[in-house]
């Protein structure tokens, strides 16, 4: 009774993973996988949550099979590895999809629609792709507790965030500002710095200079101030001109000839920015910045609306720069941080034309309603007819845009609750000194950078689908409270809260608390909050942290993370920000930031350039093993990926249908030879022969590389040095070279040799590459190890991962054995150059070395010969080197620097009469082959040919029959006719070898027998 399973020799690889996936629900492998290790030491990690209101791509499914890479291979070496799915489901993503749906785009038809039945449609698109998340997630074998997730939008995850921010808000870190802050104007809403940050775009705008009149000129000609702006729209809040109190600037008379009339001007700018000027030009007066400090000029526009202080006169500022402009600059307080900044410290006024929505007010009567970037033409019109622009160009610049809904950012002064990140900066800058990235270089450089840089987080979003803001001010004495939790909320509250309260607007905003000061009504702020603090909240708020306790406790900090590297200034710094403010620690000691999926052009895949590829197509014709070792060997995943089916397809070929024939090699004679790997007398290694230990020692290298490599999370040298060791070292050399003893079929010492070897190398295997393609080593795993191995575990993802044994190691031997297959390699250089195949065996080789490497290759000599297919190896004398001429009758070729090999070329009767047999030989296996003969079945072989090979094969003919099986041979007559072709139970074929015509038949046994 054979032990295993035989097997087709083309695999289904898409059935095999149907069957895996129904096998673990079936035994629940993946609980019992995490189960087991309870109470080991524990490796944390936290889910990235995705938002299921889009269909997941390509990166979504890298990162999940990275995910689920790192955290199988943790828990096979012995780490309690809990995985909770997540989900992120609050914020602007989410509302612009319901708006989208429900065709309309602006916040006042949403109140219109009720903020109510908003939310509630918003609650329920985030769902919408939950099914092809799940089934996505479970297809690409990503082990994670999907049924347990953690929630965004839950009351429980809620009042975690809450108690959060009152943690931030005790320590006086939470406040309310009127700062200029990044805004969008479609969704009315500001952005924080790190949302801004993804969604910088070249674009092209104009660039206007523009002429401000100087005020009480006595002189008789006008004089003008020349600023220059790219946001001419801003020109409407002009408040003042900054210059530079001591760089030099200068009067100068500019004329320049327009058709028959020369136009002339006189302007003031700074004398390094001359080249601005267009025509001729003749400087009249030099003075320094600081001389024109309070200089008045006219309002560029009549109606300009100014509050609480002075306007229209010349500053001086440090940050004015001599780089582009005209040295002369154009400032707006309710545009620009800067600006804001200045215009404050020297008590000017403000002036705010344009409305949150990102359209002029009434104030500004020919631009009323229109959309600021759209007014910039018609503002440039107004500029020229009045005859105060001076110029107008184009200019490409890098410019931020909503990562939302894609509308051009505007800055724009307005309140807004912020954290005081900046008062964190050394604790954020100390605590990221405590996380191991990859790759390194992010740590102080894309995201260190940013650390450095850190601004205030502009927490508050004026919108509708998000954690409410728990900050209530009194409407009578403005008191402020921030609250904390659910029990607070009610001891608070003026009228009964409801048991089951939702905590979203518009429920959270009717609760009325009681002000303790005066004992008034105190009012939600109507603000929700940014959702990234959601999801930088998960390490704790996850576990409802801290009216739960343990679960937190016990899983933080996370030992690793990963996201696309797009995360670094999203959802890294949101939890690192998030932990720095609450608990002053690294939420995550190690994290790995990971390329993007670009098509197989290189192009980055989305939605916009319509090549984001259908995965759930693709799980249609691809197997999720392929698709998983493609992403794991195609390069370093810190870069980015090309992506295609061709591409998994190719990947399937190269690596799985390899290790698949090596699996298919060793169950087909297995089960004909019925080997019992239980029953057999554990041979020693060191009783092997050299192939044996030789495959034995690569494997434990093997199993210390990829180890190494996977805990400095480089996956793709793991990956590929598994892929050599199994298409190079076990398949086309090992399982090639031992063929031959398995086709033996008596019993012997030499036979059980292979089969162990084999047989450990593969279930070794099997657990080394668990991890990496999950299915197909279950697939193996179950046939050759479950049940016939009394003490193995009914998973190969319930085993430990193997560790290397280092007495197993011989580098020595290894070293040999990579200088014979260079020599080997060399010895067909040598035969293809001289013409001659490598069925023709050849008197002897002869190796020019030195004693060192000559030692190396004379324990492997028989290995040497066989490849070369030589009858002799020789070793030329120490000392001779490349330098050598090869006698008459050899090839000479060069191996490396110090090693030249001969091959004799020229074989006698005798070895020319085996080189024919042995084409002989190969026509009737290829023979045996094609009528499906099992392997062990016996024939009768006929021939017929002319003398000299009639000479061969009675010369050889012991030879022939144990290589092919054959009980007899004799000569024979080809049949005369068509007729007699193919009669009867032989099968017969006339060759054509070399310039001689062979003619053989072939009779299975049993008919052989009957004749
Ligand atoms: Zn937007
Ligand atoms: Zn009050």
């Amino acid at each position: 009774m054979p032990y295993f399973k035989r097997e087709t020799q083309k695999a289904d690889f898409l059935r095999l993973e149907e069957d895996i996936l129904q096998l673990w629900d079936r035994e629940k492998t993946f609980e019992r996988s995490v189960d087991q290790r309870e109470g080991c030491d524990k490796f944390v990690f936290v889910e990235g949550p995705p938002t299921a209101n889009g269909l997941p791509h390509p990166g979504h499914i890298l990162t999940r099979v990275v995910k689920d890479l790192i955290l199988r291979y943790k828990t096979m070496r012995g780490f309690y590895v809990k995985r909770k799915a997540g989900w992120d489901t609050h914020g602007l993503p989410v509302e612009i999809e319901v708006e989208k749906e429900l065709g309309i785009s602006s916040k006042p038809e949403i109140e219109k629609y009720g903020i109510e039945n908003f939310n509630q449609k918003c609650k329920e698109s985030v769902f919408r792709y939950e099914k092809e998340w799940v089934n996505a997630t479970k297809r690409v074998g990503f082990w994670i507790d999907m049924d347990d997730p953690y929630i965004t939008f839950e009351n429980d995850y809620i009042e975690s965030v809450w108690w959060s921010l009152k943690e931030i808000w005790n320590k006086g870190l939470l406040y309310k500002g009127h700062k200029v802050v990044p805004f969008c104007p479609r969704c009315e809403t500001t952005l924080s710095s790190h949302e801004v940050a993804q969604g910088y775009q070249d674009v092209e705008d104009p660039s206007v200079y523009v002429k401000f009149k100087v005020k009480q000129n006595n002189e008789s000609e006008p004089l003008y101030l020349l600023a220059w702006t790219t946001t001419p729209w801003t020109l409407l809040g002009n408040i003042a001109l900054a210059v530079h109190p001591s760089h030099t600037y200068v009067k100068v008379r500019v004329s320049v000839k327009d058709e028959d009339r020369v136009k002339e001007d006189v302007l003031i700018l700074a004398e390094a920015r001359l080249d601005a000027l267009e025509g001729e030009y003749e400087i009249l007066e030099r003075f320094d910045g600081k001389d024109l400090e309070d200089l008045k000029y006219e309002p560029l526009f009549e109606y300009a609306k100014i509050e609480g202080g002075e306007a229209h006169k010349v500053i001086t500022a440090d940050f004015v720069t001599l780089e582009e402009g005209t040295g002369i600059v154009h400032t707006a307080p309710a545009f620009g941080e800067v600006d804001y900044e200045v215009c404050r410290e020297k008590k000017l006024g403000f002036s705010q034309p344009v409305s949150s929505n990102g359209h002029f007010t009434h104030d500004v009567p020919p631009l009323e309603g229109m959309f600021v970037k759209d007014a910039d033409r018609l503002i440039i019109d107004m500029l020229t007819q009045r005859g105060i622009l001076y110029k107008e160009e184009r200019y490409l610049h890098s410019y931020p845009f909503c990562w939302r809904c894609g509308s051009p950012l505007l800055y724009y002064a307005r309140e807004s609750w912020f954290i005081a990140m900046t008062t964190l900066r050394d604790n954020l800058l100390a605590n990221n000194e405590q996380i191991s990235w990859y790759p390194e270089h992010l740590k102080y450089g894309r995201f260190g950078n940013f650390l450095d840089d850190i601004e205030d987080w502009a927490l508050s979003r004026e919108r509708f689908w998000g954690t409410p803001l728990n900050i209530w001010i009194c409407s009578d004495c403005g008191q402020r409270y921030c609250v904390g939790s659910i029990k607070e909320l009610r001891e608070k509250a003026k009228t009964p809260v409801p048991s089951d309260i939702d905590l979203h607007r518009p429920y959270i905003d009717d609760v009325v608390l009681k002000c303790d000061a005066c004992g008034g009504n105190m009012w939600r702020v109507k603000d929700v909050i940014d959702c990234w603090y959601d999801s930088g909240s998960a390490p704790f708020a996850q576990w409802h942290y801290p009216f739960e306790t343990e679960k937190f406790k016990q899983n933080f900090p996370a030992d690793f993370i990963t996201e696309a590297i797009d995360q670094t200034r999203g959802w890294f710094y949101s939890l690192l920000g998030v932990s720095t403010a609450v608990f002053d620690a690294p939420p995550y000691l190690n994290v790995l930031s990971l390329g993007h999926i670009q098509d197989e052009n290189g192009v980055k895949m989305s939605k916009s350039k319509g090549n984001v590829v259908d995965i759930n197509a693709l799980f249609d014709t691809e197997a999720a093993d392929a698709l998983r070792w493609y992403l794991f060997t195609a390069g370093p995943l810190t870069e980015d990926i090309r992506f295609s089916a061709q591409a998994i397809r190719e990947k399937q070929k190269k690596f799985l249908n390899t290790l698949w024939n090596s699996y298919f090699f060793f169950v087909t004679y297995a089960t004909i030879d019925e080997f019992n790997p239980q029953e057999k007398n554990i041979i020693p290694v060191e009783q092997r022969n050299a192939m044996d230990r030789w495959i034995i020692s690569r494997l434990n290298t093997l199993t210390k590389d990829v180890i190494g490599a996977i805990e400095r999370f480089e996956i793709h040298v793991a990956a590929r040095k598994i892929e050599e060791f199994v298409v190079d070292d076990l398949s086309n050399w090992y399982i090639r070279r031992s063929r031959r003893r398995f086709w033996i079929i008596e019993e012997n010492f030499d036979k059980d040799c292979a089969y162990l070897t084999l047989y450990e190398v593969l279930v070794s295997l099997c657990k080394l590459l668990a991890p990496f393609v999950p299915f197909v080593t279950e697939h193996i795993y179950q046939n050759i190890v479950r049940g016939v191995l009394e003490d193995e575990r009914e998973s190969v993802h319930l085993c430990d991962y193997p560790s290397p044994d280092e007495s197993l190691i011989d580098a020595e031997l290894e070293a040999s054995m990579v200088f014979v297959s260079k020599l080997v390699e060399a010895g067909r250089r040598a035969r293809s150059d001289a013409g001659i195949k490598i069925r023709q065996p050849l008197k002897e080789v002869v190796v020019i070395c030195s004693k060192d490497k000559r030692e190396k290759a004379e324990r492997l000599t028989g290995i040497l010969k066989e490849e070369v297919n030589v009858k002799e190896v020789k070793f030329g004398d120490e000392g001779l080197t490349s330098g050598v001429t090869a006698p008459e009758d050899y090839k000479q070729v060069e191996v490396d620097e110090a090693t030249c090999l001969f091959l004799n070329c020229c074989p006698d009767k005798n070895l020319i009469e085996e080189g024919l047999v042995r084409d002989i030989v190969r026509r009737i296996q290829g023979m045996r082959k094609d009528i499906d003969l099992e392997y062990t079945a016996k024939i009768g072989i006929t021939y017929a040919c002319d003398e000299e090979v009639k000479d061969a094969i009675h010369n050889f003919s012991d030879y022939i029959c144990d290589e092919t099986l054959a009980v007899s041979i004799e000569e024979g007559t080809p049949p005369s006719s068509a007729e007699d072709a193919g009669s009867g139970h032989i099968y017969e074929k006339t060759w054509k070898i070399g310039d001689k015509e062979v003619y053989l038949a072939i009779k299975p046994l049993s008919l052989a027998e009957k004749d």
